[in-house]
């Protein structure tokens, strides 16, 4: 059976677990964001890196190209005319080694060593045969061995004429390409299948090292490409994680905070029996009071019953107490006096019928009870007798004997339910003079068998007799206990022997073949 603990403890548990749920959830979502983010700036260097070393490159280029195009006009002019302005115009330029004129398929004249004789096409037949703007090389005449990089420039459509530049490559590449760690571990340049890496003289294909990733970009205006080599992006952005740690737990700690704090309502039982008030989770059953004289049903106890469809059934011993101390009994009360009234056409209309309810000491607090009443009850105008049932589970307070003298007055019955347990004690029958006394359940069971609580159920029937109370029995069970109660002359039974507690929509039909049970 559950108890209130343990309903308490199964919100508790639930609102910890969502608030966990959400604080990993936020924890995850964080780390991932910021991965993603990090990953994506990673991405982005070498793609900087390349885009700019190109337009560095390039920016080097043109005022070749243009100084080539200038210088076209002398190619066919005999070597020793044009020498002198050649090495002038050229000295401006310092990224050039040396200018070659190129006059049908003949390098004829070079800046550096003046007149030469070699044939064209077969010195460099990559541009002249293949038309190529651009081509790596090694140098062979002036600083044997170390790379350099041709430009060619022709004159004519058929390639036998024009100007060749020989450029300073690997000067400009340990310039231009110094890797960017950690990001950018290695640049190449490579123009017409052949590389150039920073930091390398030979001109060979260079390839990423296993755990690298390449990445490579072309020039618009000329013929080479920049490849860079570098750690895999999703690789460095999970090395960031680490990092990014402490911050995400803080604002994931924070996030199941917050839901920890905002379910606090909605996840409390105020909540869920306002909740459950609202959504028509509660029923009212009825349970038969049977008359010890004539066997006759003269009255009903209204019973609240809670059919939650996130948790199931929930005892009233379990949310009747919970709400006692939320505050929320008196609405409770409020919804079994509508039912009943909503009712009152199915029950026996007399006023020897009685219609039992159980109200907590606290609704009679400040005349609520008696202000409820007002509202609900007595515009109904009920023929059938009411009783209320106080019950405190604590200690019933002092009840306003205005209150006392208005119920019965107004020909309200006062039953003091489970009489001799808990804190129901013989004082108030002085104070609250009341009209009923309900045995509790503890002693009904008690007869014939627990000797003690025999005894007190014989001197709770005698004490009342004297005092001129009705008595009720509860749970009464088998025939034996209800002829005991019987003999002793206890006015009223209840308990399963005669019926359990049923939907009072369904009490008609229970009162329409209800037999007086025979008695010894
Ligand atoms: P109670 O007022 O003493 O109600 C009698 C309890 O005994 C009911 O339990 C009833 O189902 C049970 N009962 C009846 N006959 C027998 C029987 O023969 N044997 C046994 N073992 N039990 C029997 P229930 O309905 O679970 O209610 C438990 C308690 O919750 C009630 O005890 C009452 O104090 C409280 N309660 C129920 N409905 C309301 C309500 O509308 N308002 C208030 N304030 N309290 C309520
Ligand atoms: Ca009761
Ligand atoms: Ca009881």
């Amino acid at each position: 059976m559950q108890v209130p603990q343990q309903i308490i403890g199964q919100f508790g548990r639930k609102r910890l677990l969502i608030s966990a749920i959400v604080a990993v959830l936020v924890l995850i979502f964080t780390l991932s964001f910021r991965f993603i983010e990090e990953k994506k700036r990673i991405e982005q260097q070498p793609r900087n890196f390349a885009n700019h070393a190109i337009q560095r490159f390039d920016r080097l280029f043109s005022p070749l190209d243009i100084a080539a195009n200038d210088a076209l006009q002398l190619v066919g002019l005999h070597c020793a005319d044009v020498h002198f302005p050649l090495i002038k115009k050229m000295a401006t330029l310092q990224t050039i080694r040396a200018v070659l004129l190129v006059n049908n398929d003949q390098v004829y004249c070079s800046s550096i060593f003046g007149k030469r004789e070699t044939i064209f096409s077969t010195t460099y037949p990559d541009l002249a045969v293949n038309h190529q703007r651009m081509m790596l090389s090694v140098d062979h005449d002036l600083l044997k061995g170390s790379p350099i990089l041709l430009l060619w420039t022709p004159k004519s459509a058929d390639n036998r004429s024009g100007i060749l530049q020989i450029i300073n490559i690997e000067m400009m590449n340990n310039y231009l390409l110094a890797p960017a760690l950690p990001w950018v571990e290695r640049a190449i340049f490579n123009v017409g299948g052949k590389s150039l890496e920073f930091g390398n003289p030979l001109i060979e294909k260079a390839t990423p090292a296993e755990d690298e990733v390449s990445y490579e970009k072309s020039s618009q205006h000329y013929p080479f490409t920049i490849t860079l080599f570098g750690p895999a992006a999703t690789h460095m952005a999970l090395m960031t994680l680490p990092s990014q740690l402490p911050l995400a737990l803080l604002l994931s700690l924070l996030m199941g905070y917050i839901v920890w704090l905002a379910t606090a309502n909605r996840m409390s039982l105020s909540w869920q029996i306002n909740y459950g008030l609202s959504a028509q989770e509660f029923m009212v059953y009825c349970q038969p009071l049977i008359n010890t004289k004539s066997g006759d049903c003269d009255g009903i106890e209204l019973l609240l019953r809670w059919y939650n469809p996130r948790q199931g059934w929930i005892s009233p011993e379990v949310f009747i107490p919970l709400a006692e101390r939320q505050n929320l009994i008196a609405p409770l009360t409020r919804f079994v006096m509508r039912e009943a009234i909503r009712h009152l056409p199915l029950l026996p209309a007399r006023p020897t019928f009685h219609i039992a309810i159980n109200v907590a000491a606290s609704h009679f607090r400040d005349h609520a009870i008696t202000d409820d009443l007002q509202r609900l009850w007595w515009p109904a105008n009920p023929l059938p007798q009411l009783i209320v049932e106080l019950t405190e589970r604590d200690a019933l307070p002092v009840v306003d004997q205005r209150i006392i003298s208005h119920l019965h007055q107004a020909g309200v019955k006062l039953a003091i339910d489970d009489f001799g347990t808990g804190h129901s004690s013989l004082s108030y029958l002085k104070t609250l003079s009341p009209d009923v006394l309900k045995i509790d359940k503890i002693f009904t069971a008690a007869i014939g068998t627990d000797a003690i609580n025999a005894t007190v159920t014989d001197m709770v029937i005698s004490l009342a007799q004297q005092l001129n109370i009705s008595l009720v029995a509860e749970g009464v069970e088998t025939a034996e206990q209800a002829n005991y109660l019987r003999a002793r002359g206890v006015n009223t039974l209840q308990g399963y022997f005669y019926a359990r507690p049923m939907p009072i929509g369904d009490f008609p039909a229970w009162l329409a073949q209800h037999q007086p049970k025979p008695y010894d």
